[in-house]
């Protein structure tokens, strides 16, 4: 039997509709390069955005295009957000961190027609525009940084192309199933392959994160998203904020220490998001600067979050921190480790050995974790198995199709995330599958050691790597940064290492190794690549 129900559908549009219908009076902040503050309300916004709309088409934009954005977080960026999906074109948005020949390829690849670029990131476009012919327009926005923009052709400014368009209420029928946005892996073996996001997709990843189990967005939140626009959506957070109608702070440039602390005062924030190395320094900056903060939440995710920085988070000013676990797949939220309502006589190290994990997949994913052979592990908190997964916002292919590497016979996507499972359902990552360090014939989980060796107050970052050892076939490696004006001592580090880990595993005390920085990737996670050619060379 069919059911009565309207075939009604999941499209960015009616997001954009409710907010002005809704919250028109909510306000939309940014903080832009010269410290200068924007605000403006969602009915402002929405009338920026049909009038963006309106001069897509008529500059030409068709749909199915892909139209890029190369920015960082601000108001503009989320009326491209939805504009381009809107008059059904594919949102682009590109990682502006990324090497030439990284940028140049997902630029042909996706078959950019404008890009729209943030003035001061201009010049690395320069760099590679003998290569990237098809792109017909560059938008340049004013971020107002004091710089030159590099002189790129066929240029028009933000604000006289919002002028080609007019006032005119204009939404087409959208399938829910057609293309919204376009984002690229980061690529760490081969070519970044294309994951592409469906309006569908993209609206039931909103109700995802909006809801009290996910990242809880409603409208009383005030939200600041950190994690850059151009990495996976931001985390979605900017479209759910919208869905919700959370008053949305943009913080521009501003995402360390002195900057983004006093946004999040001034603004009064209650809900941040970023990768750990954000919050480490922050967490440093709380320390020894006073703040009144409104702050309850942190999501944090894109690396293992640490559980000193949990612990210390909410010990010394009583802020959550919500591990949550994800990736360019998967939308990106796919797990989070909220404490359950059992759990919450536990003993402090309990809890906070839960908040470290990375958690329960949210209501519309599902989770397992299988050995070299397909056949799921035991649920034991302690049998290793590589990460599947299935859902309406995981995608089931690449633009470049599906590799058996990728995806099992019958379907879910293979995440090449090393976790083990428990009782309750609660993930815990140990390790990526080319990152696992064999010592002996044995693995040894790398996040686990960074974990504990971050443990330490005085160590702000570790990463843990395999070196070539001729008789324990790999040995770890630890690459430390001390916290500011302390002094790392290895022999500290290596007893501390010997609560958790047995002696074949411990790493030479030598191979215990003080750096002033760890390099990080384009999306701010360790770059264990680099770190071990370093160790190579
Ligand atoms: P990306 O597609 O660039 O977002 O990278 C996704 C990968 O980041 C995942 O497969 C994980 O290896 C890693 N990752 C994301 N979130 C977490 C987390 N909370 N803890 C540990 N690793 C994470």
């Amino acid at each position: 039997m069919r059911s009565t129900m309207m075939d009604y559908p999941l499209v960015l549009p009616s997001i954009l509709r409710r907010a002005k219908e809704v919250h028109p009076h909510k306000e939309i902040v940014t903080k832009w390069h010269d410290n200068s503050v924007q605000r403006y309300t969602y009915g402002d916004f929405y009338k920026r955005t049909i009038r963006l709309m309106n001069a897509l088409r008529n500059s030409g934009v068709r749909p199915g295009d892909a139209v890029a954005t190369f920015c960082l977080n601000h108001s503009a960026h989320l009326e491209l957000y939805f504009a381009i999906p809107s008059i059904k074109a594919v949102l682009h948005t590109i990682n502006v961190r990324l090497f030439p020949e990284q940028l140049t390829y997902i630029i042909n690849e996706a078959k950019d027609k404008f890009i729209f670029v943030d003035k001061s990131l201009t010049p690395a476009l320069e760099k590679i525009l003998p290569e990237i012919k098809g792109v017909e327009k560059f938008v340049i926005i004013d971020d107002k940084e004091n710089c030159e923009a590099a002189s790129l052709p066929n240029t028009i400014t933000y604000e006289e192309f919002l002028s080609k368009g007019d006032d005119t209420e204009r939404f087409e029928v959208i399938d829910e199933l057609e293309a919204a946005g376009i984002c690229y892996t980061s690529g760490t073996t081969g070519n970044p392959k294309g994951v592409i996001y469906s309006h569908r997709s993209t609206y039931l990843h909103c109700m995802a994160v909006c809801m009290g189990d996910g990242l809880g967005l409603s409208e009383k939140e005030v939200v600041l998203p950190v994690v850059p626009m151009f990495h996976v959506n931001s985390w979605g957070i900017p479209f759910a904020s919208v869905m919700s109608g959370c008053k949305l702070v943009f913080p521009g440039k501003h995402l360390l220490g002195a900057g983004l602390a006093e946004l999040l005062e001034a603004e009064e924030v209650t809900i941040t998001a970023g990768v750990p190395t954000v919050w480490n320094v922050l967490y440093q900056h709380l320390k020894k600067n006073s703040y009144k903060l409104k702050l309850h939440t942190m999501v944090v995710g894109g690396s293992a979050a640490p559980r000193g920085l949990i612990e210390g988070f909410e010990k010394d000013f009583g802020i959550e921190i919500l591990h949550a676990w994800g990736m360019t797949e998967t939308s990106p939220i796919g797990t989070v480790s909220h404490l359950r309502s059992f759990m919450k006589d536990w003993s402090d190290e309990k809890r906070f050995a839960y908040r470290a994990k990375q958690g329960v997949p949210v209501t519309g994913v599902e989770i397992r974790a299988v050995d070299d052979d397909g056949v799921d592990v035991p649920k034991d908190g302690k049998t290793p198995g590589e990460l599947l997964v299935r859902g309406p916002w995981i995608t089931g292919s690449y633009r470049e199709g599906v590799s058996k590497e990728s995806f099992t016979p019958d379907g879910w996507f293979r995440t090449g995330d090393v976790v083990v499972l428990d009782e309750y359902g609660y993930m815990q990552i140990t390790d990526r599958k080319k990152d696992l360090i064999k010592t002996r014939g044995e693995w040894i989980s790398s996040v686990d050691m960074e974990n504990l060796v971050m443990a330490d107050p005085d160590i702000l970052e570790a990463a843990v790597v395999g070196r070539k050892d001729s008789v324990r076939e790999e040995a770890p490696v630890i690459f430390v940064v001390p916290v500011e004006g302390k002094k790392i001592d290895a022999k500290r580090v290596h007893d501390h290492l010997k609560s958790n880990f047995a002696h074949w595993q411990l790493p030479k005390l030598e191979d215990i190794r003080t750096v002033t920085a760890i390099p990080k990737t384009s999306v701010g996670k360790f770059d264990k690549k680099n770190l071990r050619k370093l160790l190579e060379e």
